[in-house]
């Protein structure tokens, strides 16, 4: 299969909307990831995908064919979840097969397939134990190549990596990169973790109460967040924002007073005429520095986290906290009283009314 189509989508649960009229696409070979917070609809859609869901309205198409009506078991799809189910009385090689058990593969057959997708899998020495002696690292290798197996058309996960620890998290989430590269079928994956999602994809979309806020590539999403839902959701840590108002709205620059400090900086714009108005300016903790001579206010230091190679610092801002990322070895303390720069390249303005991007 090259592509999957989802059109006009809506699932009720009697009054609760759980996905509200969605529509995307899944291209030829693409990783597609569904992020948001919980509850906003990402499992609804891939189980309406799957087949594990029948669609309230609108309709499921692969290749250009209605699948809205097929049945989950004529989907030919891989599917990878959070709980995997292995079958505890078979071994690893009899649960491997058994995808293919099912479609009626003969034995040989489903042997061999087996026996490639466990080498794909790099678990072909354990085929003969039983799934009770993995960890959770090797079950979830063992789930990846029943998906393998079964020569699916395309591949459907619902946050496979939340069960395990840091370092197995990575190793898997490249097992998938590298298993759907292989296959080239589209691929859809839901988490709630931005962080996974903008490693993992070729593009995002972020869905908030059943709706979808944005789609784009990971640059778009980030770079460009259509709202102050998009640009808090994406990032970490989080967008810092401050309410301001519009002093001069240009062609390609803005000026805008945050109690009483002029901020000049350039935009593209998204509204013809904005000057006077209120709004809100997000500027990301990467983005925020203590030195520079375009100072855009004081502010007190309240705290210092370490973090890899960089620190995480909290400032008392003009409007409450705001977090700055800075160099591990800045000379800066708690207490400390700081000149604030914010990187005028790197500022987005909201719509305080509609939250969403201006310039
Ligand atoms: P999470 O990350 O917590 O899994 P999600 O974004 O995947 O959340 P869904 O599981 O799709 O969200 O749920 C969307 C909404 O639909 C929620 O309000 C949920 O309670 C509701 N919902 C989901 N399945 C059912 C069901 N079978 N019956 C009734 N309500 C449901």
């Amino acid at each position: 299969m090259t592509r999957i189509e989802v059109e006009s989508l809506t699932k009720s649960y009697g009054s609760l909307v759980a996905v509200d009229d969605i529509s995307f696409e899944v291209g030829e070979g693409e990783f597609l990831t569904i992020v948001g917070p919980s509850g906003c609809g990402k499992t609804t859609t891939l189980r309406c995908i799957a087949g594990l869901e029948t669609p309230t309205e609108g309709r499921i198409l692969f290749d250009d064919q209605d699948v809205t009506d097929v049945p989950v078991n004529d989907r030919n799809l891989a599917m990878m979840f959070q709980s995997i189910a292995l079958y505890p009385h078979m071994t690893l090689r009899e649960n491997i097969e058994y995808p293919l058990k099912v479609k009626g593969v003969p034995k040989s057959e489903r042997r061999e397939a087996a026996e490639e997708a466990a080498e794909v899998m790099q678990i072909g020495e354990s085929l003969d134990k039983y799934p009770g002696s993995l960890s959770g690292g090797q079950q979830q290798r063992v789930a990846l190549a029943q998906t393998v197996v079964g020569d699916p058309v395309a591949f459907l996960m619902d946050e496979p990596l939340s069960d395990l620890d840091a370092k197995l998290k990575i190793d898997i989430r490249k097992e998938i990169q590298r298993i759907h590269k292989r296959l080239g079928q589209p691929a859809v994956y839901v988490t709630h973790d931005q962080e996974e999602a903008m490693t993992m994809s070729d593009r995002i979309i972020v869905m908030n109460e059943g709706q979808i806020e944005q789609i784009g590539d990971v640059d778009e999403v980030h770079l460009y967040p259509n709202n102050t839902f998009v640009a808090e959701f994406i990032g970490n840590p989080s967008m810092n924002f401050l309410d301001c108002s519009v002093v001069e709205w240009g062609d390609e620059t803005a000026v805008v007073d945050v109690e009483g400090s002029r901020i000049e900086f350039p935009i593209e714009r998204t509204a013809s005429q904005f000057e006077g108005e209120e709004a809100i300016l997000g500027v990301r903790p990467q983005h925020v520095s203590f030195a520079g001579e375009d100072r855009s206010f004081t502010a007190t230091v309240r705290l210092i986290e370490p973090l890899d190679d960089r620190a995480l610092a909290t400032i008392d801002g003009p409007q409450g906290e705001l977090a700055a990322l800075i160099p591990r070895d800045s000379d800066v303390a708690e207490g400390d009283e700081v000149d604030i720069h914010l990187n005028p390249r790197e500022l987005h303005l909201f719509d305080r009314e509609t939250t969403r991007l201006v310039g």
